[in-house]
């Protein structure tokens, strides 16, 4: 049997209300079990985005799983009156599940970002993880992902991470999800934070909630997107006024 969460509405985006360790003993055992399985990492941005775009709601919506990624979504869900345990976040989930598919020798594919953050991967992921089969890696940037698809059908891994930002990674594993019985996951940047090309915020930064302001400072183009930020949390406010909470 497949386990469900509690879930809470943020702006109609469903939060599964529970702990890391509760959400990848889930995951895991769906893995080991071959159920066919689409988490998304969701921050304020995503769900902002999901906002003006019907289509790409209604993907997080039949998502199986949607995770809080960030204190922005922690934030959201305690001014709607329930205190989600902990930011559970792609980069994170990404870690414990290699490190589960090595100890439990689980085969995963990996597609996105840049060629030579791939060749900077490939042997870390090989040096990291010896015993996780490895069934295929490649950048992102191609054309067309139906033959990536078919290489992905054919080879049917346990794990699919596909790394090339939202919305594109979602409409993807939205359109090709069927094509293998696994868990299909969006990772957005991870693997270039993975391959050391991109530094993760340090741990101050983290601790205190502040990884969003370090990832400002170090790039400072991010700022439009940051805007979103106080745009989502003033349409929380207004979403808690109209439920009266
Ligand atoms: N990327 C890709 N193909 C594309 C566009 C982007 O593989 O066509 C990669 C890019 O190299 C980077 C990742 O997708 O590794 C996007 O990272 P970002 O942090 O912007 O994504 P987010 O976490 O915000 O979704």
């Amino acid at each position: 049997m497949s386990t469900t969460f509690n879930t809470i509405d943020i702006l109609t985006v469903p939060f599964i209300n529970t702990t890391q360790e509760a959400f990848l003993s889930a995951v895991e055992d769906r893995v080991t079990t071959r159920k066919n399985t689409f988490v998304v990492t969701a921050n304020p941005e995503i769900v902002m985005y999901a906002q003006d775009d019907a289509h790409y709601m209604s993907l997080l919506q039949n998502a199986d799983y949607v995770t809080p990624d960030g204190i922005g979504i922690i934030k959201g869900a305690a001014i709607l009156g329930t205190t989600l345990p902990e930011r559970i976040t792609g980069y994170d989930v990404l870690l414990d599940l290699l490190k589960w598919g090595n100890d439990a020798h689980r085969s995963a594919y990996f597609v996105g970002a840049k060629q030579s953050v791939i060749d900077a991967l490939t042997p870390i992921l090989a040096t990291k993880y010896p015993n996780l089969n490895v069934k295929g890696i490649r950048n992102g940037y191609f054309d067309d992902f139906a033959p990536i698809a078919a290489d992905i059908a054919t080879k049917q891994p346990d794990m699919v991470f596909l790394a090339v930002g939202f919305p594109k990674q979602e409409q993807l594993i939205a359109d090709y999800r069927h094509q293998n019985n696994g868990l299909w996951m969006g990772v957005g940047g991870s693997f270039d934070v993975l391959s050391g090309m991109t530094k993760r915020a340090p741990e101050f930064f983290i601790k205190h909630h502040i990884e969003w302001f370090y990832r400002l400072i170090s790039e400072p183009t991010r700022f439009k997107r940051m805007l979103a930020l106080p745009k989502y949390l003033r349409a929380v406010k207004k979403q808690r006024s109209k439920q009266g909470a």
